[in-house]
């Protein structure tokens, strides 16, 4: 797909309706378009119309069988002027999106670069952040974590100590059907680092120019966050399969004094990603950190959208409270930045 003919077609719009799937930050994105003044419609299965419905978030619901029927709709949604704001949900069909002719809010380059582990370390790398080594089977000599191609949302990682342990654990792995020999070769292992997880949503505003904290979050994941339940001498004896899936988020506030590392990142990712493809980043993304003993960040992961965990800034985090001295979250702060960026004849920078 060529960036021209889908800037093509948000010239020809008159009056755009924000559009997502129903799922992930739904409720954030659509909530903060209304806040704006803009029409919505939710783009969900019937199993989730439920939530969507419940909310009344949205002006118009459009069912579909399966999220990734979007694509045999995109005729009716340019029809109906839609901007598409993409979330993680869309990740699903990164492949695919150059498929997608309806305009997106943000960078689709970007949001590639999010889903290829290699990718992601080059971009953060180049951006000069402090990243967990990473490892070849051969080469552990300490904690790490392994992450399969396969696994989502934490879902298939392990802990693992050893290169013995390692292997032992992948094998049972494969033997239980979990991953597969080919999944074998793809592993990716990083040093684990032990700390205090502090995951960042930043917003990059092109019309402003400037890059802003939104809110700051962290997972509530089972069962990683439950074994602390369980003493330490009966968790010997049960074989308990640690999961980091994610299941909710908490708000946090970051001791004052670390945000300069933390902005100091986010501002260095924004230049380093106008490197990767014009026009770089757009709007939310979040840095997933970990800030060990010494306080020291490492940044273990990069998402190039809007991320769940933002979803504990609405109305506001005491950071957007500072910022805008209104209710601002990233669903509305979107919305905010589209609505400028029309006024200002710049709508084609916010969309890639
Ligand atoms: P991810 O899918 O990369 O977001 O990771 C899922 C979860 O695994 C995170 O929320 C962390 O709890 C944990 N995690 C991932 N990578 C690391 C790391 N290098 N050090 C410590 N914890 C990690």
């Amino acid at each position: 797909m060529d960036r021209e003919e889908i800037l093509e077609i948000l010239r020809g719009y008159k009056n755009i309706k924000i559009a997502t799937l129903g799922s992930h930050s739904a409720l954030n994105i659509l909530k903060g378009a209304k806040d704006e003044g803009f029409s919505t419609i939710c783009l969900c299965r019937e199993k989730e119309r439920i939530i969507y419905e419940s909310f009344g978030v949205a002006d118009e619901i459009l069912e579909l069988k399966d999220y990734s029927d979007l694509f045999n709709i995109q005729e009716e949604l340019i029809e109906k002027e839609v901007l598409l704001i993409p979330h993680g949900t869309f990740n699903a069909y990164i492949g695919k999106l150059d498929k997608l002719r309806v305009p997106i809010f943000g960078n689709r380059v970007l949001m590639e670069w999010e889903t290829d582990r290699e990718k992601q370390k080059q971009w953060l790398l180049d951006a000069g952040l402090n990243l967990p080594r990473t490892y070849k089977p051969e080469e552990i000599d300490g904690l790490v974590i392994v992450k399969y191609p396969g696994a989502k949302g934490g879902a298939g990682y392990f802990i693992a100590t050893s290169k013995e342990d390692f292997y032992e654990k992948s094998k049972k792995m494969v033997e239980s059907g979990i991953i597969s020999e080919e999944d074998l070769k793809n592993v990716f292992i990083q040093e684990y680092i032990v700390g205090a997880n502090v995951y960042l949503t930043f917003f990059y505003s092109p019309v402003l120019n400037r890059v802003e904290l939104l809110s700051i979050d962290r997972r509530y994941e089972s069962n990683v966050d439950g074994i602390g339940r369980v003493p330490a001498k009966d968790q010997l004896k049960v074989d308990l399969n640690l999961t980091y899936t994610v299941v909710g988020n908490f708000p946090v506030v970051l001791r004052e004094s670390l945000l300069s590392k933390a902005i100091r990142a986010a501002i260095n990712v924004v230049e380093a990603s106008k490197k990767i493809a014009y026009p770089g980043m757009v709007g939310p993304f979040c840095l997933e950190t970990v800030f060990d003993e010494k306080t020291d960040m490492y940044v273990f992961e990069i998402s190039a959208r809007i991320v769940a965990g933002s979803n504990v800034g609405i109305p506001n985090s005491p950071y957007s409270y500072i910022l805008f001295g209104e209710p601002m979250y990233v669903g509305r702060r979107i919305a905010r930045e589209v609505k400028m960026a029309i006024k200002k004849s710049m709508l084609d920078e916010l969309v890639w």
